[in-house]
């Protein structure tokens, strides 16, 4: 059966609950699902009823395909002003000694180790410290895209550029403008976490609240620049404050169109101040990528973090609404690896992304920051290729 015939069958079925039944043909006739409706499938469906709606969703927009990029990290620092009870990271300020603080020309440097690499885009994020201000980032976006114009930054998110804008009397759309100018292309969409200032407060009281992450996006959004969005899920939340937190991207999105990927981020329980907290279950976490796919109809991709949830994750969730499992990563990044992921040291060759993806009978696709597609590897046949060097193939387009 393909994914229209399993939606039907389970419209079909006489046992199935009333409410559920109306959810499926809402799917099934892509219309909107309401809030309460959101929360009722969080607190009534199970995983199979959700991996029938949410794969359709995923095949009627993506078929098979499964993106992927090829990406490195830069973390300028762990050191940190604020103090996110979840964040297994940052070092405080009265810790620095035990963090790391880069400059500009160490940025670069990291940059320049990739200069015969076919990365499409550097991923910058990690913690806010008053020195890595509007002129430390303007100047490193502009010193990076004169070295390597091609390369794509996606840098940063509301966490940081709040305050940096608060410390250089900007608006937030002159402030955006201005490190657009710099050289800055897209934010990726961390710093969310739980938008409702009932959870926020307890967790992330000290930094920007919902209503300044959303502000920025939108005047990002203004500016013609691509984001994207994340909801870190599993820990004292309740399912309706995720529902408000998705409803909330859900209205700026309709007003903007400038959100790509929604991604859910699993909570980990290491080293932070929130370990006494169990973790949620992978089916939980299967759960949640589906009602995303569900509820999110405006968002055109769900993105799973390989190295966040494992790459066996990875797989399963490639049937639960996740069209995209993120990057290359070259194990540049420490911040799923401090907070008790399972990959350690996450990297994968670019023949790796490629098989976990085929094994589980998926596309895959090899996708800019943007969603072009740079090569097609549906075809691809890998000689022997040593692991983890990237594989140079031709550019499709
Ligand atoms: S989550 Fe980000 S803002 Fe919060 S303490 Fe960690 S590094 Fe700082």
């Amino acid at each position: 059966m393909n994914a229209q015939q399993k939606l039907d069958f389970l419209i079909n079925n006489p046992r199935l609950d009333s409410q559920l039944k109306e959810i499926a043909i809402k799917v099934r006739d892509s219309e909107r699902i309401s809030f309460d409706e959101c929360v009722y499938l969080y607190e009534h469906a199970e995983l199979s009823y959700l991996g029938v709606l949410a794969n359709h969703i995923r095949e009627a927009r993506h078929g098979d395909v499964t993106y992927f990029n090829r990406n490195f990290h830069i973390e300028p620092t762990n050191v940190c002003v604020y103090d996110c009870k979840f964040c297994s990271y940052s070092r405080m300020i009265k810790q620095r000694e035990e963090g790391w603080e880069m400059d500009v020309d160490g940025m670069l440097d990291i940059v320049k180790r990739y200069d015969n690499e076919p990365v499409t885009e550097v991923h910058i994020t990690g913690g806010v410290v008053p020195k890595q201000n509007l002129a430390f980032y303007a100047e490193f976006f502009k010193k990076c895209k004169a070295h390597r114009p091609d390369l794509h930054i996606k840098a940063l998110t509301p966490v940081e550029y709040y305050y940096i804008f608060k410390k250089a009397k900007l608006s937030h759309y002159d402030g955006m403008k201005y490190l657009k100018e710099a050289g800055l292309d897209s934010m990726p969409g961390g710093g969310a976490e739980i938008f409702h200032p009932e959870i926020r407060e307890k967790i992330a009281h000290d930094k920007c609240t919902a209503e300044q992450w959303l502000d920025i996006h939108e005047q990002a959004h203004k500016l013609g620049m691509h984001t994207n969005a994340t909801m870190l899920y599993g820990h004292i939340e309740q399912y309706w404050h995720r529902v408000d937190h998705m409803e909330r991207l859900r209205q700026l999105q309709d007003r903007t169109q400038g959100f790509q990927t929604f991604i859910p981020l699993k909570f980990r329980n290491k080293d932070n101040q929130m370990e006494h907290l169990p973790e949620v279950s992978v089916i939980e976490d299967l759960r949640n990528y589906a009602i995303a796919r569900i509820y999110m109809d405006n968002f055109a991709h769900i993105k799973a973090y390989w190295a966040m949830i494992s790459r066996d994750t990875a797989q399963m969730s490639l049937s639960f609404g996740v069209d995209d499992i993120d990057g290359t990563l070259d194990d540049t990044t420490k911040i799923y690896s401090m907070a008790g992921a399972e990959e350690q040291t996450p990297a994968m060759s670019t023949q790796e992304l490629v098989e976990l993806i085929r094994h589980v009978g998926r596309h895959p696709v090899e996708r800019d920051t943007v969603y072009n597609v740079v090569t097609d590897f549906k075809d691809v046949n890998f000689d022997k290729e040593p692991k983890k060097n990237y594989y140079a193939l031709p550019v499709v387009n």
